[in-house]
């Protein structure tokens, strides 16, 4: 099951990879076949394979010889081992349907905060729909007080470091993980927000009240509570 997880994994991380690119620049999803940024030549099946193709053009272009944006194998590769991790935690099980689903939509979420800083609102949309499917009000109550406490922080902060895109997040977040979860998910991933910020400065990558996204930590918070947790 796990090699079987692991295709499936890098074929919607190729899917991801060319969504978190189109989305945020208002392009259309099913534009079709992707294109090189650099000369617009179709990009064939053959060099269309997660990781594998990327390995044999070398990361280049096969017509312009110009670099393919790493972003695609580590989408690839990130989504395989995602998938995989949650095939662990959940077995051949209708959760592992439901959590492979839920984990598309953060990880879209993911690249585009950490490469754009904004959280599309469809990406929310759809991922509170899905997490809707299992209905019941402690879930959708923990989704609204994940939300509320994001907004408090934001309201406290004016803004910094947390935006209203967070708090969407949190709503979809939440509503998947109950209540229980929920205030572990968001003490992991303010903790770990506040680390990495922290090294950030330290080592000038970055200084006070300068934006890091935030959506970030919350999908990988979101990931280590789903892999450790138990409800
Ligand atoms: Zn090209």
């Amino acid at each position: 099951m796990l090699i079987w997880l692991v295709a499936l994994g890098l074929a919607v991380g190729s899917f991801l990879g060319a969504l978190t690119w189109r989305l945020p620049r208002g392009q259309k999803i099913t534009a079709g076949r992707s294109v090189c940024p650099h000369c617009r030549h179709k990009i064939t099946w053959y060099h269309n394979i997660p990781v594998f193709s990327y390995l044999v053009l070398q990361g280049k272009c096969s017509y312009c010889k110009k670099k393919i944006s790493v972003r695609y194998p580590l989408i690839e590769i990130g989504t395989a081992l995602v998938f995989m991790a949650l095939g662990w935690r959940f077995g051949l099980s209708l959760d592992l349907v439901f959590y492979l689903i839920v984990a598309s939509v953060a990880l879209a979420v993911l690249v585009i905060d950490f490469e754009h800083q904004i959280i599309p609102d469809s990406l929310v949309f759809v991922g509170l729909a899905v997490g809707l499917t299992r209905f019941s009000y402690a879930f959708v109550l923990a989704g609204f007080l994940a939300a509320t406490f994001l907004l408090l922080t934001n309201l406290v902060t004016r803004g910094r470091g947390m935006g209203l895109g967070d708090v969407k997040l949190a709503l979809f977040l939440g509503t998947v993980l109950g209540p229980k979860l929920t205030v572990v998910w968001l003490m992991i991933s303010f903790i770990t927000g506040a680390l990495v910020g922290l090294a950030l400065i330290i080592f000038g990558k970055t200084s006070f009240g300068k934006k890091i996204a935030f959506g970030p930590f919350l999908v990988i918070g979101f990931f280590v509570t789903v892999l450790v947790g138990s409800v």
